[in-house]
């Protein structure tokens, strides 16, 4: 694991080190860090809500699935079991992830493709609606969708404009809402600030004024608790590589609320959204269940690290996972005030833990060349731009002490 011979041990650095060496001899997930593959050379790994790390059963997973459900199994694997596997993924990530009950969920496409079809759904739901709410700080890939959908469907964007630290707050959206508004789309967790929206409240005054509303779940599915069902969401969106360790381009989830099924029509209606698939009728009778999101062949390969991953956070809980998540996050912010603070660098995250995710983002001019001279020394956090460093502390496969060492080298790299 972290190899400490390269670590400084002045004063401070050792009170730190010591509290993350006592934070992980009482972690009760501690026994899951070792179910991450090594990666010789590394010595803080703070991306994992960027690109979550394989588990060490991947090499031998993929292997079987070659030489059996693919190799031996040959097409028989569809039906036996890769035609029913986007739903019941999606069941899974329900019920671990997000507190929603089966039949309700998917797995398919990307982020992207999905919000798309789901916010161009929500876009023709009411033609006496004719606005959608966007938050001007949002991930890219939200706002350009966004504005596309509403050239494309002659609506309006309504943009919010929130406090970059905090995030979006209730009276942020209710100021935009009225009786124009058709969908309400934002982050659940701010990717740039880690804020936490309040879903249930944002969800509630949205609703309030007829509208529906989304929710990209994109830095929240994982590691953040929610109650999708219980809150009301009309629909929802996020990926599965982050905090879900699906590896590099692993499919997308969305997440449509049982009252809107049959109601709601995703626009990319391809044969596997169809009411009888292998029916290959004369024209489109579209599914009345959550397979009517989905478009075509799913990316079966792609589907299987997430499996291993959702396993480890069932056994887990989502609630013991989050608590680790806060105690890792909490520490950051500590050693940030005692060892980065004094050189100028700047808090981009909520201090409160209750209003912040999964990641905390600290700011300096430096941070560019700083990252660049980080990433060569085996300390690895994303660089976002102007000056921003997040420090991503996926709870099941990071260590207090591998965060500690992660802000000491920001402290040494500053010093240099
Ligand atoms: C990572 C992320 C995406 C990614 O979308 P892709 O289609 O998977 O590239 C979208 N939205 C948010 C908020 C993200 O953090």
């Amino acid at each position: 694991m972290t190899d400490l011979a390269a670590v400084p041990t002045d004063d401070s650095a050792t009170a730190l080190l010591d509290e993350a060496r006592a934070l992980d001899a009482a972690d009760p997930l501690r026994a899951h860090l070792d179910a991450f593959v090594e990666a010789p050379g590394v010595r803080a790994y703070l991306d994992g809500n960027s690109l979550g790390r394989p588990l060490r059963e991947m090499p031998e997973k993929l292997a079987d699935f070659v030489r059996h459900d693919w190799g031996t199994r040959l097409i028989r694997s569809w039906d036996e079991q890769w035609m029913a596997l986007p739903m019941e993924l999606g069941d899974r990530i329900g019920r671990v992830a997000l507190g929603a009950a089966a039949g309700q969920t998917v797995v398919a496409d990307s982020t992207s493709v999905l919000i798309y079809k789901l916010m161009r759904a929500a876009a023709a739901a009411d033609p006496t609606r004719t606005e959608l709410v966007m938050e001007q700080g949002n991930f890219p890939t939200d706002r350009f969708l966004t504005e596309g959908i509403a050239t494309e469907a002659g609506l309006t964007v309504r943009w919010i404009e929130p406090d970059p630290v905090l995030g979006v707050q209730v009276a942020d959206v209710a100021a935009v809402l009225s009786e124009r508004t058709a969908l309400v789309s934002l982050s659940h967790i701010d990717y740039r600030s880690g804020a936490l929206a309040d879903m249930r409240a944002i969800t509630e005054a949205g609703h309030a004024v007829g509208a529906l509303v989304m929710w990209d779940l994109c830095h929240s599915a994982g590691v953040v608790p929610m109650q999708l069902d219980d809150w009301g969401v009309d629909m929802a969106v996020g990926c599965t590589y982050k905090y879900l360790n699906g590896g590099p381009g692993s499919p997308a989830f969305a997440y449509l609320n049982r009252r809107h099924h049959g109601a709601l029509r995703q626009p990319i209606q391809g044969w596997w959204s169809a009411a009888d698939i292998f029916a290959m009728g004369p024209e489109y009778v579209p599914a009345g269940d959550i397979r009517q999101l989905l478009s075509g062949t799913p990316p079966v390969t792609s589907m299987l690290a997430m499996q291993g991953m959702l396993d480890l956070i069932e056994q887990s809980t989502i609630d013991a996972v989050r608590q680790k998540s806060v105690s890792l996050t909490d520490l950051a912010v500590r050693a940030y005030d005692t060892e980065l603070a004094p050189l100028g660098v700047r808090l981009l995250s909520p201090r409160d833990a209750g209003l912040r995710g999964g990641h905390v983002t600290i700011g300096h001019p430096d941070f560019r060349d700083v990252t660049r001279r980080l990433w060569a020394d085996g300390v690895i956090p994303d660089f976002r731009f102007p000056d921003g460093i997040r420090l991503g502390l996926s709870p099941l496969s990071t260590s207090h002490i591998e965060t500690v060492v992660g802000v000491l080298a920001v402290r040494d790299a500053l010093r240099a």
